[in-house]
């Protein structure tokens, strides 16, 4: 399975949804975005949702993916989930890092590191999140920041593997809070993570697809899918409405 940066569009749907508003949620949008096949389309759910979401979405251009795994194949880790239960039912990726799952649930970049490495080998794609907070950025260390992140988790992935990864750079003073990034911060912060991919692995950079996510709507997708590195989005909030969603998805540029 390989992408070579087509357009990867994600929703994160954090913990919104029960399954039977999933199910009427992948009802409504997978007609939206029928016919749609020069981009991937990912909704990222909560665990109850998946098995539900991969039958609803079947034979549609819909992946689904789940929001963190464990990096254990099985084990006493309570309220865990691991890479073969989510193949089992039809998972097709799993976000890795997300800055809340770090923030909250103390995920380490040397668990990612390890969690990556199973996703690969278990044929999930893989959405690792990065991103800087604001302290970090008003000092001037969003580079420092970035790059320890990049270089710790990617630790063990090889060149041939980035294209079955992508790479979510989501600085963290908007995630949520209706502050983007402007266009061209977000672009030469992309960049600066696809130099440090090519740094730790050559030329094989640009084949990783690196999304920008932090308040993306449909009001700024067009503006931001524009950028040379940006190669899609992770979208929270304004994923959860599927008319919303789709207009995301159907992003148009200048040609
Ligand atoms: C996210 O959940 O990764 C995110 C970027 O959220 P929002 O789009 O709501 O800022």
């Amino acid at each position: 399975m390989t992408f070579a940066r087509r357009p990867l569009m994600a929703g994160n749907w954090k913990m919104y949804k029960t399954q039977a508003e999933a199910v009427a949620y992948a009802g409504a949008f997978a007609p939206l975005v029928a016919g749609v096949d020069d981009r991937d389309i990912l909704l990222c759910a909560p665990f109850t949702d998946l098995a539900a979401l991969v039958g609803e979405t079947s034979g549609t251009n819909v992946m689904i993916a789940a929001q963190t795994m464990h990096y254990a194949p099985e084990g006493a880790f309570t309220g865990e989930i691991s890479a073969a239960m989510l193949s089992e039912v039809g998972v097709d990726a799993v976000v890795l890092g997300h800055s809340e799952r770090r923030q909250y649930f103390a995920e380490t970049d040397a668990a990612l590191a390890q969690k990556l490495r199973v996703a690969l080998d278990s044929g999930l794609l893989a959405v690792l999140c990065c991103g800087e907070t604001d302290d970090e950025r008003v000092a001037g260390r969003t580079e420092e920041k970035l790059g320890r992140q990049i270089d710790q988790d990617l630790a063990v992935v090889g060149a041939d593997e980035l294209e079955r990864l992508a790479i979510a750079y989501e600085p963290i003073w908007a995630i949520g809070t209706g502050k983007t990034a402007t266009p061209e911060m977000a672009q030469e912060t992309v960049a600066f993570v696809r130099s440090r991919v090519r740094a730790n692995l050559g030329a094989a950079a640009d084949k990783v697809r690196i999304l920008y996510g932090g308040s993306v709507k449909a009001a700024n997708i067009d503006v931001l899918m524009a950028q040379p590195d940006i190669d899609g989005v992770l979208v929270g909030g304004a994923s959860l409405e599927p008319a919303e969603f789709a207009r995301i998805v159907r992003f148009v540029t200048a040609a």
